[in-house]
């Protein structure tokens, strides 16, 4: 239920500046290391937060965050021209949904999204990205607060996708990793 109270939160952004971006994949690998459990026990980029989407004939990569877990494909699909090759919508897409693999864990199967590296100063991949093509922010910003709202609509979702005994075991796992 939202309350429509208003409350100052700090709204944490990464921006990506794509022209710095030189495909190393350091972002991949330290966000899958980071999520790994136990924690830096492996690194395998399938399970990153962020995933570099590359363009040989160009030489462009481009980082793309995990955003949100939708449960419905979209209806349409647009299409970008960048620097005259053309990307289907998809190619730059923040949510992990029905049509397509990636922002799941490989295992499981379930959605992940980028948690801003919870408990860690800055997010881990700004850190490793020695090219400077990630910078973080923080802005105060003043709104109704709807996380809970958020959070119920999210996890009843996925609930109903996969599975209460599913989603219990992501959720545990989860928090070992966040221990460990
Ligand atoms: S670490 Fe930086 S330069 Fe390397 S792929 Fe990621 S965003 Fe690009
Ligand atoms: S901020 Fe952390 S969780 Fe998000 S993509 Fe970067 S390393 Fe992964």
């Amino acid at each position: 239920m939202a309350t429509g109270e208003k409350k100052t939160k700090i709204v944490k952004r990464i921006k990506v500046d794509v022209d710095k971006c030189n495909g190393c994949r350091a972002c991949e690998v330290i966000c899958s290391s980071f999520h790994a459990t136990p924690k830096y026990s492996s690194n395998n980029p399938a399970r990153a937060r962020i995933r570099v989407i590359h363009e040989p004939l160009k030489d462009i990569y481009f980082p793309v965050y995990a955003g949100e877990y939708v449960q419905a494909e979209c209806t349409g699909r647009n299409k970008y021209t960048i620097d005259g090759k053309q990307y289907d919508e998809c190619a730059f897409c923040r949510a992990s949904c029905p049509s397509r693999d990636v922002f799941k864990e490989p295992d499981s199967g379930l959605p992940i999204k980028c948690d801003m590296c919870e408990g860690e100063e800055e997010p881990l991949c700004v850190t490793w990205c020695l090219a400077d093509a990630l910078t973080y922010e923080e802005e105060e910003e003043v709104g109704e607060e709807e996380a809970l709202d958020e959070m119920e609509i999210g996890l009843e979702a996925l609930a109903n996708k996969y599975g209460l005994p599913k989603l219990m075991d992501a959720m545990v796992r989860m928090s070992v990793s966040r221990k460990g």
